[in-house]
Order: C-alpha cells, then sequence, then structure tokens
C-alpha cells in the first residue's frame, strides 16, 4: 500500500550552490549530506513536513545521475513513493502489466529497500517504490 511521498529527487550539478538555495533562501530544515559511494552520489537532504527532498549529485561520471543529467539536464530525477511492503507493491504492479527497471527491490540508504519502474509507464517520471528501512536514516 503506498502510504505517502516519501521523498523527491532533485539532479543537480552543484550541490552546494543549490544546498544554498534551498536551506537559506527558501529555509527548509537541512538534514545534512550523505554520500552513497555504491551508486556514485552525494545527497543533501531536506525535510518539509516529514517528506523528503533530495538534490543529488553525481561523483563518477558513469553514475546513473551523470547519465541522465547528460541526456536531459538538470531538474526532477525521481517522486519516491513510500509504501509498506516493496516486494509487495513491485509483484503487483509487475502482474498489472507496469515495467519495473528492478525486478526485485534492492537495498537503498538506511536499510532500505527501493525500486524504481520504467518511465514509460508512468507519464515518463522516474517512480521508486520505497520502503523505509528499520535502522532510518543515519547523516553526518
Ligand atoms: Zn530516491
Amino acid at each position: 500500500m503506498i502510504q505517502k511521498i516519501d521523498h523527491i529527487g532533485i539532479a543537480v550539478k552543484d550541490l552546494e550552490k543549490d544546498t544554498k538555495f534551498y536551506r537559506n533562501v527558501l529555509g527548509l530544515s537541512f538534514e545534512g549530506y550523505e554520500d552513497l559511494p555504491d551508486r556514485g552520489i552525494r545527497i543533501a537532504v531536506f525535510n518539509i513536513n516529514d517528506v523528503r527532498l533530495e538534490l543529488i549529485q553525481s561523483l563518477s561520471p558513469d553514475s546513473a545521475i551523470a547519465t541522465f543529467i547528460e541526456r536531459r539536464g538538470e531538474g526532477l530525477h525521481h517522486i519516491a513513493l513510500g509504501v509498506d511492503d516493496a516486494a509487495e507493491m513491485l509483484t503487483g504492479l509487475v502482474r498489472n502489466g507496469v515495467r519495473a527497471i528492478d525486478p526485485e527491490p534492492r537495498k537503498g540508504a538506511g536499510g532500505s529497500r527501493v525500486a524504481f519502474l520504467d518511465p514509460r509507464d508512468t507519464g515518463h517520471v522516474l517512480i521508486e517504490i520505497y520502503e523505509k528501512g528499520r535502522d532510518g536514516h543515519k547523516r553526518k
């Protein structure tokens, strides 16, 4: 079951510059930076009434974010729908003919389970199915 929008991911080239806008100009609550080396990215996390906004910067030229920015430029990258059971949600969607980029949920940050759907089936928005990890998010 879909519970909420968990977070929105925005692809950026200059994380510090854009963090200043969201933090200082918009005045959003800033939770910190987080490196996800296995995905080749660094994120800046903001919290708006328990919905996160993540600015995503590539740390390596072959990351998915680097490819995305090269093809489509900076901007909205994905919307993550928070679910209680990612595997169950994905199975139901695939049964309904939705194509999934990840055939099975994989491990995300903080023990989460995540899977991306094929944008061709979602109105050309990258949708992430996101099941929160028990240990939550740890940031430095
Ligand atoms: Zn995400």
